[in-house]
């Protein structure tokens, strides 16, 4: 009736009236001065986002591809060794964008889809000596598996002298991420999930050590845009409140981008992850009260940020559209070896009870039509529970 469903995929999410009206704003120059503080102030707070003082922070046009792509573009150097901790379609896709920087890529799987690969099994991988770099995926957008290890998978990392390169995409401002305190060298993200911006940023965060080994590089970077050589000047002089081009900035994106970092920063850093744990959790009570089971194998790895239920018996993709004609849009699944048999449901950004509440609603409404039998109510019950626990 509203003719308009509520945004529960995993990004681009629902956005505040506040960052949609900064898109909306009429676009100045980009060397204006209220653009140069606002662009100023935004690389300030991504290093409270990021909870990394000592880091250089990048704002590029593009999205979180890109961002992958200018970190292998800047850190590798072809023949260095790296090593990814494999836990989907998107440490598959880090994996490729290294390789094609030159890297000699070797990988640690995970026992089983739906499995993030252990402590131990990386550090026997990485025994074997010689890597410049270590890749991770916060969160794998295609299973809903996190990586709740990552202060210990930096520990190992910097004892075998290697550099944490972290894909935070689905995890950045959602998931707890303490750059600096735990030793990741660099974070990246993408502005259309927790950070609650519209498609169409690239963010990076880079730490010291990384900044280091970009200076000491000796092949020329293989991307005239990614190049940091270029950005770097242009994020210090905004940073001095100076304008500066290379490339022109997206004006509204990055206005918009200030606007969410002080919501974000507003909220605190660990009331808003505490936030996306309540609200995970009080989902994930749904699902399991109506039965369904989901595609992370513990639910210690199970995400903050969005959750991947398998269909239930009998039923299949067509639940999308039941979901979506009862006013709610989710997603289908990813991975390629289970793509078929689950759906995704993201809840990141400035997503509240009451969306949990109308999102399992409507996923009960759906099931309901695509002929699956269960107790009416029992998922609403369940979510409400926890999240009134
Ligand atoms: N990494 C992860 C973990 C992601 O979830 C995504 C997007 N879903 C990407 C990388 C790629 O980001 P983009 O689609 O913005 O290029």
């Amino acid at each position: 009736m509203k003719g308009r469903k509520l945004l529960m995929i995993p990004g681009p999410v629902e956005f505040t009236p506040e960052v949609l009206r900064a898109m909306g704003m009429p676009t100045t120059s980009h060397v204006a001065a209220p653009f140069v503080e606002a662009f100023g102030e935004a690389l300030e707070r991504l290093r409270r986002v990021f909870l990394c003082p000592g880091g250089q922070p990048f704002v590029l046009a593009g999205t979180g591809t890109l961002a992958m792509d200018s970190a292998a573009a800047n850190l590798v150097e072809p023949g260095d060794r790296a090593l990814v901790v494999n836990t989907g379609y998107f440490s598959d896709r880090f994996a490729a964008i290294l390789e094609r920087y030159g890297a000699l890529v070797t990988q640690v799987a995970a026992p089983q889809v739906g499995d993030a690969p252990s402590l131990e099994s990386i550090e026997a991988a990485l025994s074997a000596g010689g890597f410049k770099l270590v890749t991770v995926t916060h969160v794998d957008t295609s299973t809903a598996v996190g990586f709740p290890a990552l202060a210990g998978l930096a520990a190992l990392a910097r004892r075998a002298g290697a550099l944490l390169l972290v894909d935070g995409v689905c995890s950045v401002a959602g998931e707890e991420l303490r750059m600096e305190e735990w030793g990741v060298d660099l974070a990246l993200t993408a502005s259309q999930k927790a950070i609650g911006v519209p498609p169409g940023l690239a963010l990076l965060l880079a730490g010291p050590r990384a900044m280091a080994a970009f200076a000491r590089r000796r092949a020329p970077v293989g991307s005239y845009y990614s190049d940091w050589a270029q950005w770097l000047p242009i994020m210090q002089a905004y940073e001095a409140r100076r304008p500066a081009y290379f490339g022109t900035p997206p004006v509204n994106l990055i206005w918009a981008l200030n606007v969410s970092l002080g919501q974000i920063l507003e909220e605190g850093m660990e009331a808003r992850v505490a936030r996306h744990r309540a609200l995970a959790g009080a989902f994930r009570a749904a699902v399991r009260a109506l039965g369904l089971a989901q595609v992370p194998v513990r639910e210690e790895l199970a995400a903050a940020t969005l959750t991947a239920p398998c269909y239930p018996e009998g039923v299949g993709a067509s639940l999308l559209a039941h979901v979506a004609a009862a006013g709610v849009l989710v997603a289908g699944g990813l991975h390629p070896q289970i793509k078929d048999r689950y759906f995704r449901v993201g809840h990141m950004g400035a997503v509240t009870p009451s969306d949990i509440l109308t999102t399992v609603g409507a996923l009960e409404q759906g099931l309901a039509r695509a002929g699956y039998r269960f107790e009416p109510g029992a998922g609403l019950a369940a979510a409400q529970r926890a999240l009134l626990a």
